[in-house]
């Protein structure tokens, strides 16, 4: 058996309004837990998922705003590592889907170059959908990035996966420029 390598590991940053469902995600995602009743203010810094990825053992650090997106006090040295950034919104609420434009200028003043990005619509069992897959699409494509849906109350949120190896490959492809 081939002796184990050193594991690899990297940062993913997710963004997004406050109350998007972030922390829930993340916590769905990684520990298979969810409550309907996250404190707003009280977040965690990250929760690491160990994921097998092309033969190799990847530690991906899923990082959470710990409430500060509240404040806007999002720093550059948050994103500083980072290899992905996930730009949540709400499938229910319109504000946090315009916003997203917001995050993705942040993003690009904020965080390193060729950083993997991708949108994740949120809530999408819920009954007070209002924007649409196609929306979702159309917004993503704007941004050269990838679309996904996700529902922390459902536990669909294998797109974070998804999206750990798609981090993956742009490392890859970076490292091969
Ligand atoms: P954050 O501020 O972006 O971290 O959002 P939270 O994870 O704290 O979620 C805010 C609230 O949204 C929660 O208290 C839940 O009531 C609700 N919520 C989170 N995820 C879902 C989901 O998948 N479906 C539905 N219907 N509600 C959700
Ligand atoms: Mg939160």
């Amino acid at each position: 058996m081939k002796p184990d390598r050193l594991d690899r590991f990297f940062k993913i940053i997710v963004v997004g309004d406050p109350g998007v469902g972030k922390t829930s995600l993340i916590t769905k995602y990684v520990d298979g837990d969810y409550s309907e009743s996250h404190m707003p203010t009280i977040g965690i810094d990250f929760k690491t998922k160990k994921l097998r990825i092309k033969d190799e053992k990847v530690k991906v650090q899923f990082w959470d705003t710990a409430g500060q997106e509240r404040f806007l006090n999002i720093t550059q040295s948050y994103y500083k590592g980072a290899q992905g950034v996930i730009v949540v919104y709400d499938c229910t609420n319109l504000e946090s889907f315009r916003n997203v434009k917001k995050w993705m200028k942040e993003i690009d003043q904020h965080a390193p170059l060729n950083t993997y990005k991708a949108i994740v619509a949120s809530k999408t069992d819920s009954e007070e959908k209002i924007i649409s897959c196609s929306e979702g699409c159309k917004l993503a494509e704007d941004y050269s990035c990838q679309y996904f849906e996700a529902s922390a109350k459902l536990g669909e949120t294998e797109c974070f996966g998804q999206i750990a190896h798609e981090v993956f490959r742009n490392m890859e492809n970076i490292a091969h420029l």
